[in-house]
């Protein structure tokens, strides 16, 4: 599917562009430090087929916290609304994404939602299949198929940088297995997790996927129900609550589109029925989105009334 540079968007970026300085690069993932902080790019596919660019969109970044939607999607096709529910909340937590304060908040204790590092690993050890190499294989192919078919596989230097110091995490899952929600070795499951989190693609593939959520799980162009409308909803439900950690509610008053960030700076962006966006801008404001993605996201919003609300 061809994709045109956009003049308009250029001059969108070039102005989001100047916030570049005043965000970071994230540096706990050692890996993710090699960003230039002062990348931007964007791509938004249109139902009809066309698809608008700007920046290097052929670049390639791992999904990080982004997967996070695509595996709660998995899950609930692989095990249903109600046992997917049973190990994690609805709520938004106000807190950072890697938090453990609010483990206790449940009783029984579960993490509040499948958008915070808690609720995602939690997510991550209901996907099914007969060992981690195939459940891996599993999420690939999945996150493939929304992405249109073209192969995709995941960065084996990010996942290794992250699981060798992912001592938080390892910690959320500790806890979650004393309590029942995680019943699986917190190692194989910390090699899936890091490993779904470095699933690379580019922005274009990005704005793709967030097309089949704009189009409520259909493929636009094969036709395909690629994931079931009901678990679209929940999942672009989530977006709007969770999606871009503890900024979601001022994420949805000033920009107010389903929206699931990551801390290597990508954005996906779903204008339901219109059309999917994929960003990339790797410098981070304190909250981990990427500063200079919200403020073109922002510009985006106001200037083609994209709020849902
Ligand atoms: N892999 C990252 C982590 O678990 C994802 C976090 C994010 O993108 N916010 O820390």
């Amino acid at each position: 599917m061809p994709c045109y540079s956009s003049d308009k968007l250029n001059e969108l970026v070039m102005e989001a562009k100047k916030y570049t300085a005043q965000g970071k690069v994230a540096d706990y993932i050692p890996a993710l430090k090699k960003e230039n902080p002062n990348d931007l790019s964007i791509a938004i596919f249109h139902s009809d087929g066309k698809c608008i660019s700007a920046g290097e969109v052929e670049k390639k970044i791992t999904l990080q916290s982004i997967s996070k939607v695509l595996t709660l999607a998995l899950a609930l096709m692989d095990c249903g609304e109600k046992r997917v529910f049973e190990k994690v909340g609805y709520e938004p937590t106000g807190d950072p994404f890697n938090s453990i304060v609010k483990l206790e908040l449940y009783n029984p204790s579960k993490p509040l939602n499948p958008m915070i590092n808690a609720g995602a690993l939690a997510v991550t050890s209901m996907i099914k299949g007969s060992s981690i190499n195939d459940r891996l294989e599993r999420i690939r192919a999945f996150v493939q198929r929304l992405a249109g078919g073209q192969q995709l596989s995941y960065s084996e230097e990010v996942a290794r940088s992250e699981f060798e110091t992912a001592y938080l995490n390892r910690a959320l899952c500790y806890f979650m297995m004393e309590h029942k929600i995680i019943e699986e070795n917190v190692e194989e499951l910390l090699e899936l997790y890091t490993k779904q989190c470095a699933i690379e693609m580019n922005c274009l593939d990005l704005a793709r996927i967030g097309l089949v959520f704009a189009m409520n799980g259909e493929d636009p162009f094969t036709k395909e129900q690629l994931i079931p409308k009901d678990i679209v909803r929940i999942c672009k439900t989530f977006m709007v609550t969770c999606g871009m950690y503890n900024a979601a509610g001022e994420f949805a008053v000033r920009i107010g589109i389903p929206a699931k960030s990551g801390v290597s700076g990508g954005i996906m962006g779903v204008v339901p029925n219109r059309f999917g966006i994929g960003i990339f801008g790797p410098a981070l404001d304190e909250k981990g989105n990427s500063i200079a993605g919200l403020k073109l996201l922002e510009m985006l919003s106001e200037q083609y009334s994209l709020s849902i609300f």
